[in-house]
């Protein structure tokens, strides 16, 4: 169902345990994903949630690079994160929604990586407004990050009836009228916000010529400290690639 040229990150939405991490890994390690995603700090709504596995979680990470030849992704939020992904050689950082939306984080993001070489997408923040998400772009192009990659993980509801984050699918396509030939993916897992709702978000993102996707995948959804009823497992990954 993917197209052949897409940009295909998927893994869990948070690393948990080196077990949970590797099992994730093998399961996504011949099936043609370009980069292995798993958050090592999560940014959550409430204290007292599980926060990431913090530092540790690296070193799974860097694992499952050695083991399966993934290239591998992680979300910061800060700038000691990007010292440790650019330390451990991460292929890819990406800028969470509730980073995007404060201009002092991403620019904190932004000069620690002046100078490297490393990819950088670009979660949309999580209100509807589409000039913070521009303005993040720019402030990693104005830092000289070569490749920026735009991810739509839709934005905030009160009304989660149909939708965690709310599509509004005008907002990235006039992204991509700011700038033409900006990769911009699509998060299918954190619009639906339910496993079943995953695929039907994928498809309308191929439909409208999103140029990838990133998708949460987790050997035991139901047991997962993050995110667990939007997380699909390997098997269903498969099924909805094919
Ligand atoms: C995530 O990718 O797990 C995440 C925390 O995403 P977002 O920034 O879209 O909420
Ligand atoms: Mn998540």
């Amino acid at each position: 169902m993917i197209p052949v040229n897409s940009l295909v990150i998927s893994g869990p939405c948070s690393a948990e345990t080196r077990e949970q991490v590797l099992e994730t890994a093998l399961g996504l390690s011949n099936v043609g994903i370009d980069y292995f995603r798993a958050g090592i700090w999560k940014p959550r709504t409430r204290p007292g949630e599980f926060e990431g596995i913090g530092d540790v979680g690296i070193s799974w990470m860097c694992e499952v690079r050695e083991t399966y030849g993934l290239k591998i992704a992680t979300e910061v939020a800060k700038a000691e994160h990007v010292e440790f992904a650019l330390k451990n050689n991460f292929d890819m950082i990406w800028v969470g929604a509730r980073s995007t939306v404060n201009p002092f984080t991403v620019q904190e993001i932004a000069e620690c990586l002046q100078g490297t070489n490393i990819k950088v997408m670009v979660k949309n923040p999580v209100n509807p407004d589409l000039k913070l998400w521009v303005g993040g772009i720019e402030r990693l192009y104005k830092a000289g990050v070569k490749k920026v990659i735009a991810i739509h993980r839709g934005f905030s509801t009160y009304d989660k009836q149909r939708y965690r984050n709310l599509p509004n699918w005008q907002i990235p396509i006039a992204l991509r009228a700011e700038f033409p030939g900006l990769e911009i993916i699509c998060d299918p897992s954190h619009i639906s916000g339910i496993a079943n709702n995953v695929f039907e978000v994928s498809q309308k993102a191929i439909d409208l010529k999103f140029d990838g996707l990133m998708i949460e995948v987790h050997p035991n959804p139901a047991a997962a400290k993050t995110d667990a009823k939007q997380q699909i497992t390997p098997k269903k990954y498969l099924e909805l690639i094919l």
